[in-house]
């Protein structure tokens, strides 16, 4: 079967209900699956009983965040996006273009886990009275994430509008990490965001199209690739998770598949209110507002609000840069 057959197959929601392969929509293996979290990282960082929240308040050790998956795909080219990443978190930077792309893959695969997982929750047979309509609209983004990931399993060609490929991804290097076992996760489901530090490399993924990256190549204020404390990265992933959720256009996309390649090309711009008022513009993202995201900010900085957020001023205050904009410094250990 050709790679969009296999995705158009694995998004279908009959699939995620009947819990068929994540990646393909086949027979599922009669093991766990496909881990979320893959097992090299709860092993290097000792992850097994650490636990990610879901969207229903409850939460899930890392060790039990498995999806369906069949052999094929969890021998064939989800492993080579596990091993394509290893060496990149463990020189702690990224050195080239393809190197984002391996990241890409990787992180749309965990971000596509997280969805399925939780979709699958939402459509639980078990529980008749709850929800079981996914949005088109989310079917639809499923599969945009699914054209970075699926590219690992043909040489695949991108022509996107606003990037290099169809997504928006922002790197730091965070200095003074204990060890390579430092672990720090954050997701935004609305956003489609993930962001994931693992020892000195923190990177925030976002299956956008890549608008963010047209409105802020280099990131909240212009910080792309600083060197970062833990507290400046885990500010910086509120500001581009708040940023995410504010997202209110996608694209339309062409894709073509021969038996050698694959061809996936960004045609235009589709905003969900349509034009910007009075403008001939489209609206990309919703107005920016202080007061959500210091709601983000102390969510994913685990700070009370009042830390983050200038009553008087009505802003956020924030740890990354000082009044003149230069980056704050990280105090010496
Ligand atoms: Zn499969």
């Amino acid at each position: 079967m050709k790679v969009f057959e296999l995705t158009d197959r694995a998004v279908l929601e009959s699939s995620i209900a009947n819990k068929r392969c994540f990646a393909c929509g086949g027979a599922p293996s009669t093991g766990i699956g496909e881990h979320v979290i893959p097992k090299w990282l709860q092993t290097q960082c000792n992850l097994f009983d650490k636990r990610l929240t879901l969207l229903n308040g409850t939460s899930i050790p890392y060790r039990k965040l498995t999806v369906p998956c069949c052999v094929d795909c969890n021998t064939g080219f989800l492993s080579t996006i596990e091993a394509g990443v290893q060496p990149i978190f463990h020189r702690g930077s990224i050195s080239s273009d393809e190197e984002k792309l391996t990241l890409g893959r990787w992180l749309s695969k965990i971000l596509i886990g997280i969805l399925v997982k939780e979709t699958s929750l939402l459509l639980d047979r078990s529980k008749p009275s709850s929800s079981t309509i996914v949005p088109p609209s989310f079917i639809d983004e499923l599969q945009h994430c699914h054209f970075v990931m699926q590219s690992a399993r043909k040489p695949t060609s991108f022509r996107c509008i606003h990037s290099e490929y169809p997504f928006s991804l922002y790197a730091y290097t965070v200095s003074n990490p204990r060890n390579n076992a430092e672990f720090d996760l954050s997701t935004n489901l609305a956003g489609q965001s993930v962001s994931i530090r693992i020892g000195q490399l923190g990177v925030i993924f976002i299956n956008d199209g890549g608008f963010q990256m047209e409105v802020g190549p280099t990131g909240p204020f212009g910080l792309l690739g600083a060197e970062l404390s833990r507290t400046q990265f885990r500010e910086i992933s509120a500001r581009v998770h708040y940023k995410a959720a504010l997202r209110d256009a996608t694209h339309s996309y062409l894709t073509f598949e021969s038996d050698e390649s694959i061809q996936i090309e960004q045609l235009n711009v589709r905003s969900f209110s349509g034009y910007l008022p009075g403008s001939n513009e489209l609206q990309i993202f919703r107005d920016w507002n202080e007061t959500e995201l210091s709601y983000a900010m102390s969510g994913y900085m685990a700070v009370d609000r009042s830390i983050v957020f200038d009553e008087a001023a009505q802003v956020c205050r924030t740890s990354l840069i000082d009044q003149q904009g230069k980056l704050i410094a990280e105090p010496k250990p």
